[in-house]
């Protein structure tokens, strides 16, 4: 037949067949390098679970990002049908612990209606808890505190628990209250919350996840105890237990992340069985080869067996290039060459070029701007962080709650003289009379708080404003509430005006994204919101209706880029992202700048062994991304805008490739791409896609870039190619050696 577990079966190896059909009531860990089939089995064993008979609603399967939870519904969408798939419990572990707060967080006395304070609303209450403690302190020392805290939360440990661990001092205690008090006031909860607070309620009120039959986790080295304690409480009633991890991709130590929870789920549950599968079906051999070198200098690691499936495929190629815009420009030279060479076989979305740091990518912006190549950046915040939109987004969330911190950010934005000495006023009758700043604004309105005339007319006309998108957004008679909401503010606000008045040139693309961001409400007004969590016997879940303000708050909250609305064909669009942002992906062709000593491995870990190997696993985590070609690149100097380097002696600092890659050099290919047809041909083969076979194909074989034999050759290619005016390029640049 060709029933879905049928088709399973065909597509999975020995040992991935054994590990999806493992008993029901089991506990398991699959253990296993990158490209090996972690996640693959993952999905086959959700669907071996639906083909037993489990519900869908009764399965939760926790990844580690937004985009790979959107991955995975996709594909057992595809296997099962999208009515089945909608109902399984799929998420990062906040999505999920979100869902279940909505639904059941009254249990432990939350507020409905409760918001998620993005990381700028955390470090405005942090910088005011600060300022009452210590009025000196400034803005890194609100960001330092706020990391202690998230680290102490990503613990779980209270402030009452504090007390006993020696290095916090009282002041930190202090701090962590009054941080979690004005949370608390304003009804909103940070990302750690969220999860502490869903380990309360199921501490609590056990009944809520009863019906769980199987919990399943993907990436578990990189889970924290408290996701860890979530895990266990979901599957509190009947333990069926699926996580795959490898603890050599362990990359998030520095959020808390724990490797060990491995062993401690061991210690958890006896029972647990290991399966580890070896074969890599993802990367070329010469590709896998070439990441293990990398990973195997560390030398306290467990071993494991990984296996290429694949042939060897291209050398991976490591370069140097003259500074950062070199670098650069080279990338995405190479980016079009091999989208020239494939004549329709590779497309822009098969290209990725992971980073270390998001810094790193600016001067890789501005060249594929040049080149007209959309991209977007994952991990960054291209879209919601822009001015605009991130006003426009505040506006929203005072429509939702007045007492949001995003108040004080739009209340003179744009300028409506209500400027910093009335701000103050208004502060100090809220502090006074403890009465949110909101109500302080009324009162002013109401004539008792003393304001002009002027004044007084600006803020109710911004509170009739504000009062109205409300009403309007309530109104479910319109097909798009939120959408009209939006509008209306955007014309009461005469917001094209401001732009064009207050930022010159740049009006116009700004107006842009205000119009991409109405078109993105649009469409998620239509969309209908991920299905309610089940019903439980015996408890009495809130009826969650739907309300679309807070659906889409939570969406922009929890995923800063992820739905870039700009990407249209999303075919056309390559992707930037953090290395940390591009777990569990793949991509045909990959691209690592910036290998060199000071970013990868960091500055800041080079005298620690400890982050030294986590920098290494980083590394390892980046390369392994690759199928077919992998390129590596550094800067030989640093110039400019992109110099970050200590070494301020010099000018123009000279730049070390990374330690990671010195003494495994001779894996790579040693001179720049000789990107030819044939390279094509084999990229093709590692994919299983057909090779061109057009006319266009022909004529790239001829018109294509000459074998250069060494480095040198190619640069004077490079230059006379410039001569021919193929494109800028500075023959002075190409001054670099070889080594
Ligand atoms: P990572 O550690 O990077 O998250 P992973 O172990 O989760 O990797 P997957 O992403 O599940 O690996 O699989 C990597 C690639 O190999 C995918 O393209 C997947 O479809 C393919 N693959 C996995 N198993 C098989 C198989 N048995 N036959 C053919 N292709 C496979
Ligand atoms: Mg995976």
């Amino acid at each position: 037949s060709s029933s879905p577990t049928h088709r399973l079966r065909l597509s999975l190896n020995e040992l991935q067949l054994q590990a999806v059909t493992f008993p029901l009531k089991s506990q398991l860990q699959i253990l296993a390098g990158p490209g090996t089939g972690k996640t693959k089995t993952l999905i086959s064993r959700v669907i071996f679970l639906l083909s037993q008979g489990v519900h869908p609603s009764n399965i939760i399967l926790t990844t580690f990002t937004v985009k790979a939870a959107n991955e995975m519904r996709e594909r057992i969408a595809a296997m099962v049908g999208p009515s089945v798939a909608s109902r399984l419990v799929l998420g990062t572990f906040h999505s999920i612990a979100r869902k279940y707060l909505v639904k059941y967080g009254h249990l432990i006395g939350l507020p409905t209606g409760f918001q998620i304070a993005d990381e700028a609303d955390a470090l405005h209450f942090m910088q005011g808890v600060l300022k009452d403690v210590d009025p000196e302190s400034d803005k890194n020392d609100s960001r330092r505190a706020r990391n202690v805290i998230s680290n102490l939360k990503s613990r779980a440990i209270q402030p009452s628990s504090l007390k006993a661990l020696e290095y916090t001092s009282q002041d930190m205690i202090n701090v962590y209250r009054l941080y979690q008090d004005k949370l608390a006031e304003a009804n909103l909860l940070d990302f750690d919350d969220m999860l502490l607070k869903c380990m309360e309620l199921l501490r609590t009120s056990p009944l809520v996840v009863s019906n769980i039959q199987a919990v399943l986790v993907d990436e578990f080295q990189d889970t924290n105890i408290v996701q860890y304690e979530l895990m266990k409480l979901f599957a509190s009633k009947r333990c069926n237990i699926t996580i795959v991890g490898d603890p050599d991709q362990s990359i998030y130590a520095f959020r808390a992340a724990e490797s060990t929870n491995l062993m401690r789920m061991r210690h958890d549950f006896k029972d647990t069985s290991v399966v580890s599968l070896e074969e890599n079906y993802r990367s070329s051999g010469h590709i896998l080869n070439a990441a293990l070198a990398v990973i195997m200098q560390d030398t306290d690691r467990i071993q494991k067996t990984v296996l290429p499936n694949h042939d060897e495929g291209h050398m991976p190629v490591f370069f140097p290039a003259r500074n950062p815009y070199i670098e650069a420009r080279h990338i995405v030279r190479e980016v079009q060459r091999l989208i020239d060479l494939g004549c329709g076989m590779l497309k822009p979305h098969d290209f990725a070029i992971l980073v270390r740091s998001a810094r790193l990518t600016r001067p890789i912006e501005s060249e594929l701007t040049k080149v007209g190549i959309d991209y977007r950046i994952v991990g960054g915040f291209r879209f919601w962080e822009r001015e605009e939109i991130k006003l426009l987004v505040n506006y929203l969330a005072v429509v939702k709650s007045r007492r949001s911190p995003a108040l004080l950010d739009i209340i003179n934005n744009p300028r409506r003289g209500i400027g910093s000495v009335m701000q103050a006023a208004l502060l100090n009758h809220a502090n006074a009379y403890q009465v949110p700043i909101w109500e302080a604004i009324l009162r002013a309105i109401d004539g008792q708080v003393r304001v002009n005339a002027r004044v007084k007319a600006s803020l109710k006309e911004f509170v009739d404003a504000i009062t109205e998108a409300e009403r309007l957004v309530q109104d479910n008679t319109r097909e798009a509430p939120l959408a009209d909401a939006l509008d209306y503010l955007i014309t009461a606000l005469d917001y094209k005006e401001v732009l064009k008045k207050d930022r010159g040139d740049t009006w116009a693309a700004r107006w842009e994204n205000v119009t991409d961001l109405k078109e993105q409400v649009r469409y998620f007004s239509a969309t209908p919101p991920d299905p309610e969590l089940p019903d439980v016997e015996g408890v009495e879940g809130n009826k969650v209706v739907d309300d679309v303000l807070s659906r889409f708050l939570a969406t922009v909250n929890l995923s800063p880029s992820e739905s870039d609305p700009s990407a249209f064909d999303p075919s056309m669009v390559m992707t930037i992202s953090t290395i940390h942002g591009s777990k569990g992906l793949e991509w045909p062709v990959v691209f690592i700048p910036g290998v060199y000593e000071g970013s990868i491995p960091h500055s800041l870990s080079l005298v620690n062994e400890v982050d030294l190997a986590e920098e290494r696993r980083l590394l390892y985590v980046a390369m392994t991304r690759a199928k077919g070609m992998l390129y590596l690149s550094y800067p030989a100097m640093l110039t400019g805008s992109a110099m970050y380097s200590a070494n301020k002696a010099e000018s123009e600092p000279t730049c070390l490739e990374s330690s990671f890659v010195s003494t495994i050099k001779h894996k790579f290919q040693n001179s720049l791409p000789n990107i030819t047809y044939k390279s094509v041909v084999t990229l093709g083969e590692i994919l299983d896609r057909e090779p061109p076979s057009s006319p266009e194909f022909a004529n790239a074989k001829k018109a294509c870039f000459p074998n250069p034999a060494s480095l040198d050759e190619y640069w004077a290619a490079l230059a006379a190619e410039e001569a021919s005016g193929y494109g800028k390029y500075d023959a002075s640049d190409a001054q670099v050696s070889w080594h």
